[in-house]
């Protein structure tokens, strides 16, 4: 029969109401995908820092959110339904049944930054899960065919949204400019951390530290291959200039909030001529360095705004075993455990790394 069927009148989704204020409801269905688009069972979404940034603020940088409003951008799902005149990202009619991770940016495709090959700069572009265009903590969203990338067998629901947060270590690790053999230090040892450490290792990066504060988390870049530096137990900045005989590392990609203290820890452990990628988003929008620290020492300052065509280098990677997601991803919950994880994820709860969220799971 038509998989129509398999959609009831109504769908559940967890919305934002306000800060602080997630509800699990029940809302109309979506309507049936206009030409180019798919609509999808979502099987897999990830919780994001940014999405922690929303939820805490009720905006991200100067976006606000102004009414209920559905978070998710890291995600996953199947075809159920696809309009007519429907294509993949990669141009091939997209069919009910295909497993598919959703590139959330929408670049116009058409202005000068996407012709110049930077559809992460477009300015008119839209991002699911990003107040006005609604994300992923619901049973089915419906997306255009051009954002959905296939996904094979071998990748599980949660790999598959697990290439968001990887697509942008990816891009972060590009601008980084890593050659073999270059030490690197990553401030913050999160899901983007952990991403960025395992591509700066594919790169050649040696030595690589990573600092954090939370054990497990630590833990977790070790198993990855980093040297592991415990903030509160050491002055970070010394004990990786220890380890470069008084040198510095090469590069140093900050992805933790960019608070003044891990922009100040990145900036220090550099050498002169070094490069800092800043990956984090600032809670109070705001990036603080001390301008000497920078200016004496020629450093290079490179922003990452997400990724560029990293799903398909996402996938291959993932597929081939390049990258361990899944020692990332701690916490696996229903819809209805979504307000408690976020506030988990807030208060840094023990064990936690990524959580991800099956809203096709009870
Ligand atoms: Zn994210
Ligand atoms: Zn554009």
């Amino acid at each position: 029969m038509s998989s129509v069927e398999t959609i009831s009148s109504t769908h559940r989704a967890v919305r934002l109401h306000g800060a602080k204020d997630l509800r699990v409801e029940d809302l109309p269905a979506p309507a049936p995908p206009a030409p180019g688009e798919a609509r999808l069972r979502i099987t897999a979404v990830g919780i994001c820092g940014s999405d922690l940034h929303t939820y805490l603020d009720g905006r991200i940088g100067d976006t606000t959110v102004e009414s209920p409003f559905v978070l998710g951008h890291e995600f996953a799902g199947v075809v159920e339904q696809a309009g007519p005149d429907t294509f993949d990202a990669h141009g091939k009619p997209l069919s009910p049944d295909t497993r598919v991770a959703v590139e959330p940016a929408r670049p116009c495709k058409r202005c000068e930054l996407c012709e110049m090959g930077h559809p992460n700069l477009c300015p008119h572009h839209t991002f699911a899960g990003v107040f006005p265009t609604e994300g992923a903590f619901q049973q089915w969203l419906t997306v255009p065919g051009d954002t959905c990338f296939p996904v094979p067998d071998a990748l599980t629901d949660t790999q598959a949204a697990m290439l968001e947060p990887l697509g942008v270590g990816i891009h972060a690790v590009d601008l980084a400019h890593i050659k073999p053999g270059y030490s690197v230090a990553i401030v913050g040892a999160g899901t983007i951390g952990l991403c960025c450490l395992q591509m700066a290792r594919l790169a050649g990066a040696a030595p690589l530290f990573v600092t954090d504060r939370h054990d497990w988390r630590l833990d977790t870049a070790k198993q990855l291959g980093a040297t592991p530096i415990h903030i509160d137990d050491t002055n970070p900045v010394d004990a990786i200039m220890q380890h470069t005989n008084g040198r510095g590392v090469d590069v140093a990609l900050e992805c933790a909030w960019s608070s003044e203290d891990a922009v100040a820890q990145a900036v220090n452990v550099l050498r002169p001529g070094g490069r800092l990628v800043v990956v984090g988003i600032a809670g109070d929008d705001r990036l603080v360095f001390n301008h000497s620290a920078v200016r004496r020492r020629g450093l290079t300052i490179a922003m990452c705004r997400r990724m560029k065509h990293t799903y398909p280098r996402a996938i291959e990677l993932t597929r081939t075993g390049h990258v361990d997601l899944d020692a990332i991803v701690t916490d696996h919950l229903g819809l209805d455990g979504v307000a408690a994880a976020f506030d988990d994820a807030c208060a840094y709860r023990p064990g936690l790394i990524k959580a991800v969220v099956h809203p096709d799971r009870p």
